[in-house]
């Protein structure tokens, strides 16, 4: 019987690694960190294979839908966090910031040329996973995609989940092997051969000259042609600050989060999709803090396969079980379908009674419409949907409870649904420091029937879950909230 890693390895133009080159390449594109990730790894096993030196590239492109200042600021400040620990420990790492359109390909072309193989990130949303289709054709060396995106490896499902309960099935057989077969801690420990790579001149030409510090990071990105309006948030990029958001939420927030993660008021979400989203910690480290606090004698026998219900599967403290559904199955659903999915951003990919009930109701009369601008700007009738928009705008991320009512309005509020879909996926990828993630589009396609059944059929909306804003300030607390975000 295969392995259940072995499913995380896809070998995209099945050529097998040979000892020609003069390195093994691993090119950091999402899962950005040196610690818990099995891309790395297993580019460190092939080096020791075949004896050769590993070069890290993690690099960053200028040019892609939804640049921002935002999403530029984060990511440099973990690949200055990573410049620090490279050279601490005399890796072979090559930190590149793209000034200028079609350096980025230059470089990662010149450095494949002289490689073995190239291993990097499997990624089944954006603009990796479109340089995975095409470069792993175009390449001539062997093109290697390893998944270290969660915990069930993408290569276990047959076909995309159409609900959290038929992903949750699989996740729960397969918990136990996934989570006794974590990546290793530091995967660099094991790299035998540690000589340094003489890199050709003109790979350093293509280096920006960058000094350190933040203020260095906000002049060089001063000068890039991207969206400067988003401007960048208060949360460090780095990992340091994720394992710190982690620390956090375990000690203050983690035995109440089944009572009170709804309420915006409580603050008792992680905060950690963000670092999530950049790969700067691994959904293994989290779900293993989070086991640990399982009441006393609590251990993997407990566990006992539940037939894809929620309740009845880990059999512990009711908020950790809480937590780990959200974290594992509601995050894994998403890359799971995305992955299987080609059209993951389409209104075709919806569910057939969606895209009936939206069709039929599609001429309905909309009792309030607004263009881009007007919803961009939070300028809508309703305070708690302002105040979610304000939120996106200011602090990149919107409350989960309130992103569902947010993407749920703008169904109500614009003509047609493909027009919602358009300025949804708009908004979130160009504010939310989390966007651009298959949960983005699992999100917003949530608020659209996707992974859901019908509900009661209702003008305009038809049989999709139905959300108000005067249901929801009955219903959770966010007294405080408004107060932040409404003015
Ligand atoms: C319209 C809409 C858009 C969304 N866009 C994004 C997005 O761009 N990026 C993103 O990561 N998530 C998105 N989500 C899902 C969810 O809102 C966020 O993951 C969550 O609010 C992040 O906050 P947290 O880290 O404090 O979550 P916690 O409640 O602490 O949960 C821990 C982790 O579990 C996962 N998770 C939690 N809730 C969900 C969910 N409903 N679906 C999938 N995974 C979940 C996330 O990885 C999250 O970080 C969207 C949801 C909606 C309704």
């Amino acid at each position: 019987m295969k392995n259940l890693n072995s499913y995380r390895v896809f070998k995209r133009n099945n050529q097998e690694p040979n000892a020609n080159g003069e390195y093994v390449l691993y090119w950091m594109q999402i899962n950005r960190r040196f610690h818990y990730n099995f891309a790395l790894e297993y580019a460190v096993g092939w080096a020791n294979k075949i004896n050769k030196p590993l070069l890290i590239l993690e690099a960053f492109s200028c040019d892609y839908p939804w640049a921002t200042a935002r999403t530029h600021t984060f990511v440099m400040q973990g690949m200055e966090e990573h410049l620090e620990y490279a050279t601490q420990q005399k890796l072979n790492y090559i930190s590149f910031a793209e000034q200028e359109t079609g350096q980025y390909e230059v470089l990662l072309k010149n450095l494949t040329s002289k490689a073995s193989v190239l291993v990097t990130d499997e990624y089944p949303v954006f603009i990796m996973r479109k340089r995975n289709e095409t470069y792993s054709q175009e390449m001539e060396l062997p093109y290697i995609t390893v998944d270290s995106n969660g915990l069930i490896p993408l290569g276990i499902t047959e076909k995309d989940p159409y609900s959290a309960y038929l992903f949750r099935k699989t996740m729960q057989k397969n918990f136990v092997e996934a989570f006794t077969n974590p990546p290793k801690k530091n995967p660099l420990d094991d790299l035998k051969n540690r000589d340094s790579i003489n890199l050709p001149g003109s790979f350093h030409e293509n280096l920006p000259e960058r000094k350190k510090g933040p203020a260095n990071i906000t002049k060089f990105i001063s000068g890039l042609k991207i969206n400067h309006d988003v401007k960048p948030i208060n949360w460090h990029g780095g990992r340091q600050a994720a394992l710190g958001m982690l620390g956090q939420f375990i000690q203050n927030s983690l035995l109440e989060y089944d009572e009170k993660r709804n309420d915006p008021d409580e603050k008792k979400t992680s905060n950690l999709s963000p670092w999530l989203h950049f790969g700067k910690i691994s959904v293994y480290e989290i779900i293993s803090a989070a086991l640990k606090h399982q009441p006393e004698g609590w251990d993997l026998d407990k566990i006992t396969y539940n037939n894809g219900s929620t309740d009845g599967f880990f059999n512990g403290n009711q908020s950790i079980d809480s937590f780990l559904d959200e974290v594992i199955t509601w995050r894994e659903t998403g890359f799971h379908f995305a992955h299987h999915r080609k059209d993951y951003d389409k209104f075709e990919s919806l569910p057939s009674w969606a895209q009936q009930t939206l069709n039929k109701h599609r001429d309905d009369k909309r009792e309030w419409t607004y263009t881009y601008e007007q919803l961009e700007n939070a300028q809508t009738h309703d305070e708690i949907w302002n105040a979610a928009q304000m939120q996106l705008r200011r602090d990149g991320i919107i409350h989960n409870y309130l992103r569902m009512l947010w993407g749920k309005k703008v169904i109500e509020w614009t003509p047609e649904p493909e027009i919602a879909l358009r300025y949804l996926i708009e908004l979130n990828n160009t504010y939310a420091i989390d966007g651009r993630d298959p949960n983005s589009y699992s999100g917003i396609f949530w608020c659209f029937g996707r992974f859901d059944r019908a509900w009661q059929e209702r003008p305009v909306t038809g049989k999709l879950r139905y959300m108000s804003s005067d249901n929801t300030r009955k219903k959770i607390k966010l007294k405080q909230y408004l107060n932040t975000y409404a003015s």
